[in-house]
């Protein structure tokens, strides 16, 4: 019989008070790979209630070395473990094991980014009037909600906990229902690692019961999160209640412009790598492809050439270069955008099915899929795929390609391939987009702020912002000559 996996609460492995269980899925093969406990709106107060005796009651949120000891050790643990962690993201998620091990390592990276950022921050003094000082120092915000999607599991969890816990805060943290055993290995290791008790709870559970809980929840002082743009207006509305403070990593469109100056192979090899790395499942993803008119139909040529020989199959293959979509849920909704697509008048030029042959045909498994000619009025170009679907523009000059660009309301990132060094800063200057790349595309670092303009956000995660994004600032304003005011004369 297969162990139900438990959710971690105050120290604790506990059973949801529903009784109930989830079963969670390979996607490359539709088995039942584990079963866990499924939390339900209880389960969350619970967690809240530890999270804030942990905060009020504990040295937590005064202790710096402490917390840059756990987070360095948290680094070390999962490091020791990066092949456990990868086959395990692999098989709940789907992506090529290559990519897992990345994501692990990159994990530990970002712990060990933060241990190391603790004793970083400083506080300001500023000259006021004679008899007073002025000075500002960050605080902890208090008990923070993150929720994070099924793309990244332990990445997109990691970039949540390790700049959270610097700072001081202690968390109620939620997987996705689809992908929760990366995380769950995760707090294992925390459990190992004697965390204090309270100072971290995982929840398991769906979005709109336990999800929906962690953002209304009067306890919870600031709610991260990261999904879909839907989900964090929802969330926006349900963090009002106790006027929580917020920030929202959500969707994209991202537009990845090549002009025709261009290192032709190399502008075609990162166009391919920025849609169907973790195949397309990424909200950075340059799943817009603006081509200048002297090239399109050559540089079509190749990408279609490339695109046709990446292999697909199961995440745990040797060679394999893309997995299966995550569900059956989304990959139905992949291949219905790509019915849209074809219904709307776009050119098909590879892929647009999903993969039945052989053992295949068990997984959720689409071929890489490119749409030529499109226009910007297609929902295929206006609407996030999040799936292995490009879809590619036609443009005459600068001004057009800018237009092009910034015409969604998405405006998360975007990339410019051209040999011609002011015409790159020119149009990135342009971009309404948080994070942009010159003839590169996807590269990111635990250093630099990641998030998004338009509908694609609010705040940074990451680096010194996502740091401040868990912070209160506080003004202490000093009297240096100690008398009455005398204001009021009696
Ligand atoms: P989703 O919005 O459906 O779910 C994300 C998380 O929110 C899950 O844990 C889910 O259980 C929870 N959730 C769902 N409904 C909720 C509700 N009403 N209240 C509270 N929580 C709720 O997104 P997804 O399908 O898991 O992930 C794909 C989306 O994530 C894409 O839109 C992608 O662009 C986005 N994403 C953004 C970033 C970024 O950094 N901007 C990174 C990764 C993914």
């Amino acid at each position: 019989m297969v162990d139900i996996l438990k959710m971690y609460i105050n120290g604790e492995w506990v059973i949801s008070e529903s009784g109930k269980t989830r079963e969670i899925f390979n996607p490359a093969t539709g088995e039942v790979i584990a079963k866990v406990t499924e939390g339900t709106e209880v389960d969350v107060r619970v967690a809240v209630e530890a999270a804030k005796h942990a905060f009020y009651n504990t040295q937590w949120g005064e202790n710096t070395f402490d917390r840059a000891s756990y987070l360095y050790k948290l680094a070390d643990e999962l490091e020791k473990r990066v092949d456990e962690f990868a086959r395990i993201e692999t098989l709940d998620n789907g992506k090529p094991l290559r990519e897992s091990v990345y994501d692990v390592h990159d994990a530990a990276a970002c712990f060990r980014y933060y241990a190391g950022y603790i004793n970083k921050p400083h506080g300001e003094t500023y000259n006021v009037q004679d008899t007073m000082q002025a000075m500002v120092v960050r605080e902890p915000i208090g008990v923070c909600g993150q929720i994070v999607p099924w793309n990244y599991p332990l990445l997109m969890g990691t970039w949540k906990l390790a700049p959270a816990l610097a700072a001081g805060n202690t968390l109620v943290f939620k997987p996705s229902e689809i992908t929760p055993l990366s995380m769950i290995k995760l707090f294992e290791l925390i459990d190992e690692l004697g965390f204090p008790k309270g100072v971290v709870n995982l929840v398991l559970g769906e979005g709109k019961t336990v999800g929906h809980e962690i953002a209304s929840n009067m306890g919870v002082d600031k709610i991260a999160f990261t999904g879909g743009t839907a989900t964090g207006r929802s969330i926006m509305k349900a963090a009002t209640t106790n006027i929580k403070k917020i920030s929202l990593e959500l969707g994209g469109k991202s537009p990845n412009i090549v002009f025709a100056d261009a290192d032709f192979e190399t502008a075609v090899d990162y166009a391919l790598f920025g849609i169907f790395a973790n195949q397309g499942q990424v909200c950075s993803a340059g799943s817009r492809l603006l081509l200048e008119e002297s090239i399109y139909d050559k540089f079509l040529e190749r990408l279609t050439d490339r695109a046709k020989k990446i292999v697909v199959n199961k995440g745990t293959e040797e060679g394999v270069e893309m997995g299966p979509l995550v569900s059956k849920e989304h990959m139905e909704k992949v291949l219905q955008y790509i019915e849209i697509g074809k219904e709307e008048g776009a050119r098909l030029l590879c892929g647009g099915y999903q993969i039945t042959t052989g053992e295949l045909g068990k997984g959720n498994f689409v071929a890489p899929t490119i749409f030529a000619d499109t226009t910007p009025d297609m929902r295929i170009v206006q609407e996030e795929i999040f799936g292995p679907v490009l879809v590619v523009q036609k443009f005459k000059d600068e001004k057009e390609a800018i237009a092009l660009a910034n015409n969604t309301i998405y405006g998360l990132a975007g990339g410019v391939f051209t040999n011609d060094i002011a015409k790159a800063h020119r149009v990135i200057k342009r971009l309404r987009a948080g994070i942009t790349w010159i003839n590169s595309y996807h590269p990111t670092y635990n250093e630099a702020p990641w998030g998004g303009y338009k509908q694609s956000g609010i705040g940074r995660e990451l680096g010194s912002f996502g740091y401040e994004e868990y912070t209160e600032v506080k003004q202490i304003n000093i009297n240096l000559c100690v008398e009455p005011i005398g204001w009021f004369q009696n």
